[in-house]
């Protein structure tokens, strides 16, 4: 991770953070796409090995091919406690480690509270909460062995609420509670947990969504008008820093914490 230039007489020098991510494998669900796509491409960066938890085939294998085979790739789309059973036995096979988990695999899908049904919130919660207990619940034995560090994504929408998306946001702030029960439950074992918050970040998500508008042009820019820091969307790669970040051993005292990677979205006044 580059951090910062130093001008010298001569030539300007580039001093890196060594992150000590090099060989470290790293569970990413919906590791393929958006902001899991991204982290995966930024731990390749570090040397690290990401392993994708996510059904994206083809953007998987660019990663892969990124990776010169230094990832692994599970084509699953999480559900069941059986399905993260599988994906950790799988990944212990391969590297026989784990040293870091990002939760980050889910997607708003507009279960309401007067339009939703029952049924539709239970399933709503069931596809974005259940994998984040289940995957940290059988990746800690080896996270245990290596003092790895989890990193749950979330999202502002947990603290602001959206309106016709109950189920999501159920999940959302769930995830916020468990980040700081984990982060007590697992402080004998050195294990950190935080969560990161995003906004508004520009991903295959974000752009389905805002197609789904019968103007998606006006409608994005009235969005980029409200977020305060340069108009614009948080980028992917944005989030994975801090992600890349929290996994790293550069935040060895950081722990229980709710980072906001938003622009200023959620806190600072958007009537300014
Ligand atoms: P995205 O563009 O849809 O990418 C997510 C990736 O995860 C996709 O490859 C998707 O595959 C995969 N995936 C979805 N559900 C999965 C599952 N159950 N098991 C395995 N893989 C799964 O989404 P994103 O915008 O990057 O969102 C990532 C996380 O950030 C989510 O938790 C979301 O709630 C959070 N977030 C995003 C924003 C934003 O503005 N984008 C804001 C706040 C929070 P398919 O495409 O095949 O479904």
């Amino acid at each position: 991770m580059r951090l910062f230039l130093l001008k010298t007489k001569t030539a300007y020098l580039t001093l890196k953070m060594n992150l000590n991510l090099q060989d470290k494998v790293i569970l990413i669900s919906g590791g393929a796409k958006g902001i899991g796509g991204a982290i995966s491409r930024g731990l390749i960066e570090e040397g690290a090995i990401p392993v994708m938890i996510d059904p994206s085939e083809k953007e998987a294998l660019e990663i892969f091919e990124l990776s010169k085979g230094k990832a692994l790739h599970i084509p699953i789309r999480l559900f069941s406690e059986d399905d993260a059973r599988l994906a950790i036995q799988k990944t212990v096979e391969v590297f026989g480690r784990i040293d870091g988990l990002v939760n980050n695999a889910g997607a708003n899908d507009g279960v309401g509270l007067e339009h939703g049904t029952p049924e539709a919130f239970v399933h709503s919660v069931g596809k974005n909460l259940f994998h984040y207990y289940y995957l940290a619940h059988f990746a800690l034995p080896f996270l245990k062995k290596s003092k790895g560090s989890i990193v749950n994504i979330s999202s502002k929408t947990a603290v602001t609420g959206q309106g016709n998306t109950s189920g999501y946001i159920a999940a959302k702030g769930a995830q916020l509670a468990l980040t700081r029960e984990w982060a007590v439950e697992l402080l004998p074992y050195q294990i950190r947990v935080n969560a990161i918050l995003p906004a508004e970040v520009f991903t295959p998500m974000y752009e389905n969504w805002i197609q789904s508008f019968p103007n998606p042009d006006e409608k994005l820019a009235e969005i980029n008008a409200r977020i305060p820091l340069g108009n614009r969307m948080t980028t992917p790669e944005e989030i994975a820093s801090m992600a890349i970040f929290l996994l790293s051993d550069k935040a060895s005292h950081i722990t229980g914490q709710q980072l906001y990677v938003d622009g200023g979205y959620t806190h600072l006044d958007r009537a300014l």
